[in-house]
């Protein structure tokens, strides 16, 4: 006889298979724990399904097309013509080849997957619900949650009106929209209404702030903010988009207000931690005023209970996530280990792509540190000179010590450029090992290079920063 329902035993149970959780539990297994990776939606999470990967094969095709009406000039006339539906398919056989692969190292490793919405029951049991059938109890010694966040929906602009939608809707278009509303200039906003713009729809975006890519070093937004004039962008700042009357959007700026109509809106102010119905209580966990689980410094949110990704404060980014699942892994394996790092890469995919990594200028000042910085514009470089795009530059900075502290970067390509910075900075590298390592000719990479041989004092194809 059976009192109450039965349970299966693992080491660890981790709550969702986005980049933290798919990551912290292959990571698990790799440490010899016998690990069951529970999802309620698709392996890879918001990331490979409907965030980073669908949204950058977007941009691709979209500069693509962009590229053929503005290849005059170098000898090339390419003519595109436009397949939405293609596009899409295109982005799909994208997302299942990145998706399946996942699948495969989840199951290599020895990764059990369950499908269901698992919530706390006990300190150490998760039930796992999927659909009409008895749920599933998994007994487990450590849990991490990985559950992500969701588009924040807005009073009066609901998901659930055929006018508007969120990312995930814009990224599963099949024809692009004439007129297309994006309601916030955030990064996923600026990345999505460039790529439609340069796929021929009119686009129109409402940012309350008052200038796109607010959290971006105000040089790299203006300099966003002209590219997207010169693609016929409008851009509404210091506006609201607040409510829609009959088809037509209600947009608010100061005092006056106007109604517009568009094919479609998409609502992209943000994102929001995904915690509810978890259970969080059972197993102590607590949030923070933002909403996020609280962590300490090896994503502990309370004993053998560890957050990770999205669902805690800091960047909402993959590669966060991911090195937070390290962190998480190498804690239950009875590692010393904590996610304290220099600092964590912000990429735009806009146009020009902006990077930012560690301290800004303006981030220095508000926290009381003296910094050096120069700027190399990519009008003085010649790999930019190759590509025929000399918009930008890379901005370095240094504290008075002469260690490499953040960087700034707006261009071509510069997205790559990401990772050298911040394993300098990672390494506390100096101005001078910047500087004198030899960087290939001609790379967009010499920038950093250039940049740190002006703060060295010793500029080479500029003369002032
Ligand atoms: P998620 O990837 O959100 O995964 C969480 C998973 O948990 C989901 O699959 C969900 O179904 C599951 N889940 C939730 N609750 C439960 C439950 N109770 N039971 C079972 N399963 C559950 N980041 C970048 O670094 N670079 C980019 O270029 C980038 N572009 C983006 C573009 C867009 C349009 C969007 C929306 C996001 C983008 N991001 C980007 C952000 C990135 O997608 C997230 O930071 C990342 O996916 C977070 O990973 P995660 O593992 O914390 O959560």
């Amino acid at each position: 006889m059976v009192v109450g329902e039965v349970a299966e035993r693992f080491d660890v149970a981790v709550i969702g298979a986005g980049p933290g959780g798919y990551t912290a539990a292959i990571r698990c297994a790799q440490a010899g724990r016998s690990v069951v990776l529970i999802e309620r939606g698709s392996i890879g999470g918001t990331c490979l399904n409907v965030g980073c990967i669908p949204s950058k094969v977007l941009i691709h095709a979209a500069e693509l097309a962009y590229r053929a009406n503005t290849s005059d000039g170098t000898g090339v006339a390419i003519s595109a013509t436009i397949d939405a539906e293609q596009m899409r398919a295109h982005r799909h056989s994208v997302v299942d080849g990145l998706t399946s692969g996942v699948s495969h190292l989840l199951d290599n490793a020895g990764v059990v997957r369950w499908q269901g919405t698992a919530h706390f029951a006990r300190r150490n049991r998760i039930v796992v619900e999927a659909g009409e059938g008895s749920p599933r109890h998994v007994e487990f010694t450590d849990a991490i949650i990985a559950t992500g966040s969701r588009p924040v929906e807005l009073d009066g602009l609901a998901f659930d009106h055929p006018l508007i939608t969120d990312s995930t809707g814009a990224l599963e278009l099949d024809h692009i929209p004439a007129d297309l509303a994006i309601v916030g200039a955030g990064y996923i906003g600026v990345e999505l209404g460039t790529a439609y713009a340069k796929l021929g729809s009119r686009v129109t975006i409402i940012e309350a702030a008052d200038r796109v890519l607010p959290l971006m070093d105000k040089r790299q937004s203006s300099l966003v903010a002209r590219r997207m004039k010169e693609l016929g962008v409008t851009v509404k700042t210091s506006s609201l988009a607040s409510r829609l009357e009959g088809e037509q959007l209600v947009i608010t700026s100061g005092e006056s207000s106007e109604k517009v109509a568009f094919d479609l809106i998409v609502v992209a102010v943000g994102r929001r931690p995904n915690t509810e119905g978890l259970g969080l209580g059972v197993v102590g966990a607590q949030l923070t005023e933002s909403g996020h689980i609280r962590v300490d410094a090896a994503r502990r949110a309370s004993d053998h209970i560890y957050a990770i990704g999205d669902v805690t404060a800091g960047p909402a980014l993959a590669h966060k996530a991911t090195a937070e699942a390290a962190v998480a892994a190498a804690s239950i394996a009875g590692q010393p280990a904590a996610f304290d790092p220099a600092a964590i890469p912000e990429v735009v995919f806009c146009d020009p792509e902006l990077v930012s990594v560690g301290l800004s200028a303006a981030s220095a000042a508000a926290a009381g540190i003296e910094v050096n910085t120069f700027r190399f514009p990519f009008s003085a470089g010649s790999r930019s000179a190759t590509l025929d795009d000399r918009n930008g530059f890379v901005t370095l900075l240094a504290d008075t010590q002469g260690t490499i502290v953040g960087a700034q970067m707006a261009g071509a390509g510069v997205s790559e450029l990401a990772g050298e910075v911040a394993h300098a900075i990672e390494m506390a590298s100096t101005i001078d090992e910047l500087a004198d390592t030899i960087h290939p000719h001609p790379t967009m990479s010499e920038a950093i290079m250039e940049a740190a041989l002006g703060l060295a004092g010793r500029p080479l194809h500029v003369t002032r920063g």
